[in-house]
Parts: C-alpha cells; sequence; structure tokens
C-alpha cells in the first residue's frame, strides 16, 4: 500500500500539492489524470524519492517513506532508510532514460546486480525472460540507441521488473512516442496488470487504457483530488463541470 498523509509539495513559493491524502491498496491500480502543471508527476517522484516531501508523509506497507512523527514533530528518516524502502519501488519515465552506453541486457542486470546482490548469471537469466515477456528476446546484445523508441520503453518496463517491486509507477509511459509504437507497450502494461499483483500508480493520456486497467482513477486539479471512482463512473458520468471539460479535451 502507499499512502499519502497530508503531503504538500514546494518549489520555492510555489505550493504544487497541498493536504493531500490518499491511499493506494496493495496490488490495487490507479491512475491520475487531470490538466497538464496538476501535480501528476510530482506525486510519482515523491513516491520514487526523486522530489523531496516539504510537508506531510508517505507510508509504503504502513513504513514511512522518508519522514515520520516524532513526539508530535516531523523528522526526515535517515537515507540509508529511505533507499531500502525504494528498491521495492519501480518507476518507468516518458523519456525511456536507459544507460547509453550499456547493451540492453546489461541495462537490466544493473540494479540486481549491484543494489539486490544477485549474482550475474541469475540476473542474465531473469532479464532474458522479462525481455521475452515484453517481446524482445532477441535484442538483449543491441544498445538502446538502435531501438526504436516502444522498444525502449519495453527495456524500460523490462529493468523496473527486474527489481521485483511490489509498487510500479508509470509516468506518461506512450507520450513520447510515436502513435504506431503505442499500442506494443501498452499490451505489455496490460499483461503485467493481468498477471500480476504488483500495486500502480500510473499518469497517463491513454483514456481507454486507463480505463482497462485500473481500478480506480482519481482527477486532479491544481493540486488536490478533485474526485475519483471506478474508471466506468468517473468517465461516463463525472461529477465536475471541470472533469467533463478535461475528459472532452483529451478524448
Ligand atoms: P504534465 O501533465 O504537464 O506532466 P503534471 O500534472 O504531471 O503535468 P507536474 O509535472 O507534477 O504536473 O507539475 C506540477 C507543477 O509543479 C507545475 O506547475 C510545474 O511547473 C511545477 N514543477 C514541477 N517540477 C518543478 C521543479 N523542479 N521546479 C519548479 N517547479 C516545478
Amino acid at each position: 500500500a502507499i499512502e499519502f498523509k497530508d503531503v504538500e509539495k514546494r518549489f520555492g513559493k510555489t505550493t504544487v500539492l497541498k493536504d493531500l491524502n490518499f491511499t493506494v491498496a496493495p496490488g490495487e491500480r490507479v491512475t491520475l489524470i487531470g490538466p497538464s502543471g496538476s501535480g501528476k508527476t510530482t506525486i510519482l517522484r515523491l513516491v520514487m524519492t526523486l522530489e523531496e516531501l516539504t510537508g506531510g508523509y508517505i507510508y509504503v506497507d504502513g513504513k514511512p517513506l522518508t519522514h515520520t512523527e516524532k513526539n508530535g514533530k516531523r523528522v526526515e528518516l535517515p537515507s540509508k532508510t529511505t533507499r531500502a524502502m525504494t528498491t521495492r519501488i519501480g518507476m518507468v519515465f516518458q523519456q525511456f532514460n536507459l544507460f547509453p552506453n550499456m547493451t540492453v541486457i546489461e541495462n537490466i542486470i544493473e540494479a540486481p546486480v549491484h543494489v539486490l546482490g544477485r549474482s550475474k548469471n541469475e540476473a542474465v537469466e531473469e532479464a532474458k525472460s522479462l525481455l521475452e515477456k515484453v517481446g524482445l528476446a532477441d535484442k538483449a546484445d543491441e544498445h538502446p540507441t538502435r531501438l526504436s523508441g516502444g522498444q525502449q520503453q519495453r527495456v524500460a518496463i523490462a529493468r523496473a521488473l527486474a527489481m521485483s517491486p511490489e509498487i510500479l509507477l508509470l509516468d506518461e509511459v506512450t507520450s513520447a512516442l510515436d502513435p504506431e509504437l503505442v499500442g506494443d507497450v501498452l499490451e505489455v502494461l496490460r499483461d503485467i496488470a493481468e498477471t500480476t499483483d504488483i500495486t500502480m500508480l500510473l499518469v497517463t493520456h491513454e483514456m481507454q487504457f486507463a480505463r482497462e486497467v485500473s481500478h480506480r482513477v482519481m482527477m486532479f486539479d491544481g493540486g488536490q483530488v478533485l474526485e475519483e471512482g471506478a474508471p466506468d463512473q468517473l468517465f461516463n458520468d463525472p461529477q465536475h463541470e471541470r472533469t467533463r471539460s478535461f475528459l472532452s479535451s483529451v478524448q
């Protein structure tokens, strides 16, 4: 589970998220939608600890991620504790972020070997089966620059899965792709959704995909949850005019 408690995020004087409270249950898949600048990406980056939380708390499986409450005070946790928590969280970015100087398989085994201490042989075997899963078994020894965007994104997904994450964060993973490459990436994600119980928190503009894979959709506006519900309910019967106009702008 991921729990946001009174989460606040400021960049300098700008408050991007305020009084944010919500929980993602274990195995739940939640999609964040909303206009550009509403804070969706920031939420994922906070969970991945790529941004500093300026107020409140995030708990993963009941344990504080970066800050805890002690004697009524907010205390930052040692970075070692936070790092240990994030090994269970995987993230896939809009821009793939593969290591360009490594082959596909080297990209995938890097963290399992160096962070989890897996043997190289074991990590390679696991990486091969993940490459099979994402339809790229024949690309193990290529460099990422020789792959299409869609293929690179599927490698990035395999790389995230190689850490056996309990939580997968997906940040507009198809937004940088040519339209004809989007389908293969979404197919891989559908397969993960159907065959694993990984908790997923995703930001996407692919509303059909969000409808298919999410248990719950949350509409953000101005750093707060405007409304939320099961996909059918939220897409078919939005309660707010802001949601209606947002949905008609993306569908
Ligand atoms: P989009 O759909 O365009 O990605 P979003 O809902 O994901 O939008 P965020 O990327 O989370 O929105 O950004 C929320 C707000 O925070 C924006 O106003 C953005 O300009 C601001 N912001 C994000 N990162 C930083 C930063 N590093 N420094 C200053 N402001 C930032």
